[in-house]
C-alpha cells in the first residue's frame, strides 16, 4: 500500500516567494505519485501564520485551481515552530506521512525521494540535514552553526544542521501529540519521541524571493526558547557556580582573617566594590535564567492553545472552495 504523503509549508508574508515555489513542489508530488512512492490522495497543505500580504489568498486561488493543494490559516501570527505544529496536526489523520518544509525553497526538494525512500525501508522519522552551507553568508553560516553547537553544549540535543525539513509518520504524530507543552522546538522535541530515525543530506540553496524573517536576533530567542525548553542544564550550571564562588569567597574569607591577625590590612576599597559588582552582575544573570524558568512553567499552567485555525480551505467534489469556519 502506498502511503499518503502531506507537505506541511508554512507561510509567513511570502506572496513574492510561494507562486514560485508552489508549482516546484507541486510538480515533485506529481512526480512521486507517478514514480508510485505515494499514494494519488497526497497534498500540499500550506499554513499561513497570520501573514499581513496577500499569502492566504494566494494559497485559496491555488487551492481553487488545484485539488492538490489545500490550506488553514491561523488567526494570527504565532511564529514558525507553531505554525508547523498546527499543519502536522492538521495532517496526522489524514495522511501516513508527512514532510514540514519551508516555502521559500531553500531546502532542497530532492531529498524528498530519498526521504521516502527511508521511510519505505522502515524509518519513522527522516531528518533532512544540511550538508554544505555554501549559499549562506559567511555571517550566517557562522551564527547558525554555532547556534546547534551552543543547542547541545546546554543539554537541549538536536541533529545538527537539521532544521525544519523532515518526514514524519502519523504514528509517531499520533505520539507526539501527546506532548502536551505550549514552548515548543520541535527539532529539539521529535528526537524525544523515539521510534527509528535516520538522516538525509541536501545542500541548502538561496531563497528564492523574499527575505529571512530569521535575523540573529530571532534565532538568539529560538536558541534560547530551545534550551529553556528542552533542558535544566543551565540552572545546573548555576549551582555549579554557586558552588564555586561560595569556595572562592570561603578562601577570600580565611585570607582577610589571616591578613587581619597579621596586621597588614589596607583601605581595600577598589578590591571590595570589585567584588560587590562582580557577586550583584553574577546574582542578576542567575536569577534572569530561573526567572525564564518560572516565566516557562507560568505559560505551560495556563495551557493556552498552541494554534488557533481561522480559516481553512475545503475541498468541495474535486475543487476546493476558501470557507470560513
Ligand atoms: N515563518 C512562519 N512564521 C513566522 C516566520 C517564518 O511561518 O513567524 C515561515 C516562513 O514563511 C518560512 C519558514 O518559516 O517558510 C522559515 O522562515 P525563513 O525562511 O524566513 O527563515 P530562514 O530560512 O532564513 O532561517
Ligand atoms: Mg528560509
Amino acid at each position: 500500500m502506498k502511503p499518503i504523503l502531506y507537505i506541511v509549508i508554512p507561510c509567513y508574508n511570502e506572496e513574492k516567494v510561494l507562486p514560485i515555489t508552489s508549482k516546484i513542489f507541486l510538480d515533485k508530488l506529481k512526480e512521486l505519485i507517478e514514480k508510485e512512492l505515494i499514494h494519488e490522495n497526497s497534498r500540499i497543505l500550506f499554513v499561513n501564520d497570520g501573514s499581513k500580504d496577500q499569502t492566504w489568498e494566494i494559497i485559496c486561488k491555488l487551492a481553487e485551481e488545484e485539488s492538490f493543494f489545500m490550506g488553514i490559516s491561523q488567526s494570527r501570527n504565532r511564529g514558525h515552530q507553531n505554525a508547523v505544529l498546527a499543519g502536522l496536526m492538521e495532517a496526522k489523520d489524514q495522511c501516513d506521512i508527512t514532510i514540514s518544509i519551508d516555502c521559500d525553497g531553500q531546502d532542497d526538494i530532492m531529498a524528498m525521494n530519498r526521504m521516502v525512500e527511508e521511510y519505505l525501508e522502515g524509518a519513522e522519522i527522516v531528518y533532512g540535514v544540511r550538508s554544505k552551507r555554501a549559499t549562506d553568508t559567511f555571517f550566517k553560516r557562522v551564527t547558525a552553526e554555532g547556534f546547534y553547537k551552543l543547542l547541545n553544549w546546554m543539554g537541549a540535543e538536536v541533529v545538527f544542521n537539521h532544521a525544519d525539513y523532515r518526514l514524519i509518520s502519523s504514528r509517531v504524530l499520533k505520539e507526539f501529540a501527546e506532548f502536551k507543552e505550549v514552548n515548543i522546538f520541535l527539532r529539539g522535541m521529535i528526537p524525544l519521541v523515539g521510534f527509528k530515525s535516520t538522516c538525509v543530506y541536501y545542500e541548502r540553496l538561496e531563497r528564492m524571493a523574499g527575505k529571512s524573517h530569521y535575523p540573529l536576533k530571532k534565532m538568539l530567542a529560538l536558541a534560547f526558547d530551545g534550551i529553556t525548553s528542552l533542558s535544566i542544564k543551565p540552572i545546573r550550571m548555576i549551582t555549579g557556580m554557586g558552588i564555586f564562588v561560595s569556595f572562592c569567597s570561603f578562601i577570600g574569607v580565611i585570607w582577610s582573617v589571616v591578613i587581619q591577625i597579621l596586621g597588614k590590612t589596607v583601605a581595600g576599597w577598589a578590591s571590595m566594590t570589585s567584588i560587590i559588582c562582580f557577586i550583584g552582575g553574577i546574582q542578576l544573570i542567575c536569577l534572569g535564567v530561573l526567572g525564564e524558568y518560572i516565566g516557562k512553567i507560568y505559560l505551560e499552567t495556563k495551557a493556552r492553545p498552541r494554534y488557533i485555525i481561522s480559516e481553512r480551505t475545503k475541498e468541495k467534489q474535486g475543487d476546493s472552495k476558501c470557507l470560513n469556519e
